[in-house]
């Protein structure tokens, strides 16, 4: 490790230094390379690629050379407590300015901004247009200490994007008032709409981009046809994520509620998460799920931007995201210190029919319903697709690939059958409903007409005298559900309305007319995969490496105590005073002086000199 006196301006240095990193990342070598030497930047990266770096670096080398402070836009003001104690934790000079600190605090940071001692700030996009806040970045500009601009979540800027933010919009300010000041704008959605967006609206036609894959090759993906989703859950957490930390989605803040109420009864720990709860409330059950071991968060999507918590294992979806990227976004936070992960997502008929009716509903334009309705199909087919599930998600991103090995379908390929007959025997009775009685009827009804059953409905309406009465009987409710699934995610049918009653469309006649042939998925479980460990009856909760055995594993669990309690000192999550990874490899090793423990990925020289005898006498105990 280099002497930190010599205070290094070379990025390598600095990662090595600081951040106790031996080595950069894929781009992050030639992104900071860039940034440092003041190049503009559009920064591509999935979750858990090492975004934060790409900034971090830069701005510490230009500060060392003495260009004064980064100003870091981030959305998330609930998380910018921790951003900036994970950064005084390996001594770099950071502070956040938001509504939450008092006024003697704020003068104290204004007073190291302008002073240009402070590295980074970072500040929520309404700041960025407060006047106060432009004043005192132009006194900095001119007495050149206004370094770097750094963007997070930069697809907040686009319309096209899921998370599209007012505020923004304003950022398009930095580059007007002081187009000499890089600016590296980040972000982990991709697609080809919102990166176009993002360039326009932040005035990023000169910068370099840079595109990373976007494949997360930890995550395993799984889409399973609901059946009992709360009894399919429960035996997908308890069969393979046992006192893990874990997101759940729903789509409801009502269904948040009763699913966290249900989970705990069930003794999972778990805790709800949505705009509808007091603020107060929803950053004390953030700070839990980020500061404690196996905390199953159950949350609308209003949870997860920025989270940054490593050792998520799971991410369960019980609605249907809108569209591909919300999915892409929401499973990423699975897995991002690289280990093992499930994505896990149960969706069925309703799930369909809500997401198409969502859009048909929503008062936008109807130009932006077209393009929400294509991005819901493309949904929607890698739902029902029977081929590998990362390559369509990642060809979605405009990314070719080949099967992973690592989904249900390559795992577990599902059967097909050909449905075609039974698409028109199905197409044909809501044809004849029509054509009897210009009425239309829900799901229920219709399969119950398919299987020939005599209901009380049926009679009402003499629907046994139709053609199509009984023709289905060979098919069970479930399989003719999944027909009918498969066909509104097709568009051959639509529900419409207050009852859900379904409609053909004008693609529907092909396949009446038999011209299409449809091959359907059957109905299958998700793969179970072999855990090796599973936490929870582990001492300190949470994933344990299989390897750790022995004194190794004791070492693990001392070091673990420890970490706790220097976590709860410092009011920090656990992974921000040392990640789990590093924590291993200190076991594993177990180092005997400053210089073997120094050598360890993720021990920087602010690290060391803070608790390295601690951690010395403790593995030597
Ligand atoms: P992102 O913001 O892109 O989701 P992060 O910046 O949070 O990702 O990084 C994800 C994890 O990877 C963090 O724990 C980080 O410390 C680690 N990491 C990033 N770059 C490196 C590197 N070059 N060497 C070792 N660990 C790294
Ligand atoms: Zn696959």
């Amino acid at each position: 490790m280099p002497d930190p006196s010599a205070a290094s301006t070379l990025p390598l240095s600095i990662l090595n230094e600081v951040f106790g990193y031996t080595a950069f990342r894929g781009q992050q070598a030639d992104i900071v390379e860039h940034v440092t030497a003041g190049g503009d930047a559009l920064v591509l990266m999935p979750t858990g690629g090492g975004k934060s770096l790409c900034y971090q670096v830069p701005a510490i080398a230009r500060h060392r050379q003495g260009r004064g402070v980064t100003v870091v836009v981030s959305p998330l003001i609930a998380l910018m407590h921790d951003q900036v104690g994970a950064l005084e934790e390996v001594g770099v000079h950071a502070c956040f300015l938001n509504s939450t600190l008092t006024q003697e605090d704020t003068q104290r940071i204004e007073r190291e901004m302008m002073a240009g001692r402070l590295v980074m700030l970072y500040a929520a996009p309404e700041r960025i247009t407060n006047i106060r806040f432009q004043a005192q970045l132009a006194s900095l500009h001119e007495r050149g200490l206004l370094s770097l601009f750094a963007i997070d979540e930069a697809h907040c800027v686009s319309q096209w994007g899921h998370d599209f933010r007012e505020d923004y919009l304003q950022l398009s300010l930095l580059h007007e008032r002081f187009p000499d000041v890089p600016r590296l704008a980040l972000t982990a959605t991709a697609d080809d709409s919102t990166r176009a967006d993002m360039i326009e609206r932040l005035q990023l036609q000169d910068a370099r981009v840079f595109i990373s894959s976007f494949d997360r090759p930890n995550i395993r993906y799984a889409l399973v046809e609901k059946d009992e989703p709360r009894k399919q859950l429960i035996h997908f957490i308890r069969e393979e994520h046992e006192g893990h930390a874990g997101i759940v989605y729903c789509q409801s803040r009502k269904k948040v509620e009763d699913t966290a109420s249900w989970l705990t009864e069930q003794g999972i720990n778990a805790l709800p998460y949505h705009a509808g709860l007091d603020a107060s409330v929803r950053q004390r059950h953030q700070d839990r799920f980020l500061r404690e071991d196996g905390l199953v968060m159950v949350a609308t999507i209003a949870f997860g931007m920025g989270i940054d918590k490593p050792d998520v294992r799971f991410v369960a979806h019980l609605d249907l995201p809108k569209n591909i990227e919300s999915y892409y976004q929401e499973t990423g936070r699975a897995g991002r210190d690289g280990g093992e992960a499930d994505a896990w997502l149960t969706y069925g008929l309703a799930d369909v029919v809500n997401q198409r009716r969502m859009i048909d509903e929503s008062p936008a334009t109807d130009e932006f319903k077209r393009v929400q309705r294509g991005k819901l199909d493309a949904l929607l087919a890698m739902a029902e697709s029977h081929d590998c599930r990362r390559v369509r998600l990642l060809a979605y991103f405009g990314e070719a690939s080949q099967p992973c090995g690592n989904c249900d379908n390559c795992l577990r390929p599902p059967a097909t059958w050909d449905g075609t007959e039974a698409a028109r025997k199905l197409l044909s009775c809501i044809y004849r409903f029509w054509q009897h009685g210009q009425q239309r009827f829900g799901a229920g009804h219709l399969i119950d007409v398919l299987r020939g059953k005599v209901t009380d409905k049926v009679q009402q309406y003499g629907h046994q005298s139709l053609s199509t009465f009984g023709v289905g009987a060979d098919l069970s409710e479930n399989q003719w559900r999944a027909v009918l699934r498969q066909l509104v995610a097709l568009g051959h049918v639509v529900a419409e309305g207050e009852y859900n009653t379904l409609a053909l469309t004008d693609t529907a006649r092909a396949v009446l007319k038999g011209e299409v042939q449809l091959t359907l998925r059957e109905s299958v479980e998700a793969p179970k995969r072999g855990r090796v460990s599973k936490g929870g009856s582990k001492p300190a909760g949470g994933a344990v490496p299989a390897d750790l055995v022995g004194e190794a594993l004791q070492r693990f669990t001392d070091l673990r105590t420890w970490r706790a309690g220097v976590a709860r000192e410092h009011n920090l999550p656990a992974y921000i005073v040392f990640n789990d990874a590093t924590l291993a490899d200190m076991a594993r090793v177990a180092p005997q002086t400053l210089g073997e423990l120094g050598e360890i990925s993720g021990v920087g020289a602010k690290k060391l000199q803070a608790y390295g005898d601690q951690i010395l006498d403790l593995l030597r105990a």
